[in-house]
């Protein structure tokens, strides 16, 4: 009969072994919020609501937001009474429920290259605990100053090269202490209105501004982070505030394809992909997450990101690792793979992190790389590590989270990177 099955006559195949190894981690702590909260990071929405909540009559909401919008974001005003057009009463009220509090800064490193460095202290969901750190890094340059924000305390994804992923504890950041390392930095380099200015040699020289661009490129994944992030955002580029273009701001994912599409309605960032790889298996192995999106699938969320044109494409990341991706074939198969897309090509030098299975190419080999990229028609493809000296550089920015529980496993973090 046609449709009976031979058993015996099929071939024997043996069965795959379950792929056991860890996509993703689940420890996520809850942010348990202070007494007083702070209003850094509120939207104009929340902002109104949380004045409302103590009293504010409803036809004053508007322009009182206006007001502590204005103290807040153009003037970085860190105290209630500063707000000398608010009334003394309501600041007063105001004092009484709210701060203006930022991540605490526990240290500040500044490199010869001006690179800087913050580690910020945030608390941890159990009060007796140590708290969380993250770090914030600013890359000046002549004509730019770029801040790299972290989303997450560690991040649940597990990419085989990055130490941030070895990290055992996660939490999400709350947008306050996401637009928080913005005010941080603001006021560390004297960015404010009447404010004395940092004072170095490499800060940017072009322009009036210090912080003129952000990258979410510090710890964690963005796009696991959503809200937070894109509220963050929303502030950063407010025109009436911080004011930092959207065309100023790069989100980096590592690929979490069912949320590209709505970072691209609700956030309306540049985009930056953490590729690092051409073909699936080898993608597999260093982004476990594209076990669940893979490439194809990635590409297409990119080809589908809204607004791409040649002044505005999607920059892909690529870290070199000796032996691994780094063979000029692998770089041909990189410009195939981009092709009709509008996109940037940043090759990362592999920073490596105490017990990493991976090396950093070797210049020759990153160079015959580039020199493919470059003759398909991409610029300027290397990162320059910046900040060496104070470990500030991609994948050695160093939380002390971990360093308390696991002394050997240095929670090294990927940053300092320029656009
Ligand atoms: N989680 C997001 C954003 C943070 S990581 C993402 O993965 O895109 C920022 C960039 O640093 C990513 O491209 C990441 O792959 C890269 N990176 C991580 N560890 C690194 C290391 N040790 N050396 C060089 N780049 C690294
Ligand atoms: Fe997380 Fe990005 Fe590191 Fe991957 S590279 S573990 S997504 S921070």
């Amino acid at each position: 009969m046609a449709t009976s099955l031979n058993l015996d006559a099929a071939p024997a195949r043996p069965t795959p072994p379950a792929d056991t190894r860890v996509l993703e981690k689940t420890p996520l702590e809850r942010y348990v919020a202070p007494e007083k909260p702070s209003l850094i990071g509120l939207s104009r929405a929340a902002l109104g609501e949380a004045l409302a909540g103590i009293g504010v009559p409803p036809a004053q909401v508007k322009m009182r937001v206006q007001q502590l919008w204005h103290w807040i974001y153009l003037r970085g005003a860190q105290e209630f009474d500063q707000m000398t057009s608010v009334s003394k009463e309501l600041r007063a009220i105001l004092a009484q429920h709210f701060t203006l509090a930022r991540p605490e800064v526990v240290a500040e490193q500044v490199s010869v290259d001006g690179t800087r460095k913050w580690l910020l202290r945030l608390p941890s969901e159990h009060p007796g605990e140590r708290p969380h750190e993250v770090e914030c890094v600013y890359i000046p340059e002549v004509d730019r100053g770029t801040l790299c924000l972290s989303s997450q305390v560690g991040c649940t994804l597990n990419c085989s090269f990055c130490h941030t992923g070895t990290q055992r504890l996660v939490r999400n950041l709350m947008p306050g202490e996401i637009v928080g390392q913005i005010m941080v930095a603001r006021d560390r380099l004297g960015e404010w209105p009447g404010a004395e200015r940092a004072r170095h040699d490499g800060l940017p020289t072009q322009g009036d501004r210090l912080v003129t661009n952000i990258v979410m490129m510090g710890m964690g994944e963005p796009l696991y982070n959503f809200e937070a992030v894109r509220d963050a955002i929303g502030v950063a580029a407010d025109g009436d505030g911080l004011s930092i273009s959207k065309r100023r701001i790069t989100l980096s994912t590592s690929g979490v394809v069912p949320m590209i599409p709505r970072a691209g309605a609700e956030i309306g960032s540049m985009l930056a992909v953490s590729l690092h790889a051409t073909r699936d298996d080898l993608r597999n192995e260093l982004v476990p997450l594209n076990r669940k999106y893979p490439i194809a699938e990635l590409m297409q969320a990119c080809r589908d990101y809204p607004g791409l044109s040649n002044a505005r494409r999607i920059t892909f990341e690529y870290v070199m690792l000796k032996g691994v991706n780094d063979s000029p074939a692998d770089a041909k198969a990189l410009v195939k793979l981009l092709k009709g897309i509008p996109a940037k090509i940043n090759l990362i030098p592999f920073n490596p992190w105490p017990g990493t299975k991976y090396e950093c190419s070797d210049w020759e080999q990153i160079e015959k790389f580039s020199e493919v990229v470059f003759n398909a028609g991409y610029a300027s493809p290397v990162r320059t590590p910046r900040g060496r000296d104070i470990l500030a550089a991609c994948g050695q920015l160093k939380s002390t989270t971990e360093k308390l529980s696991a002394r050997e496993r240095l929670a090294l973090r990927a940053m300092a990177m320029t656009d």
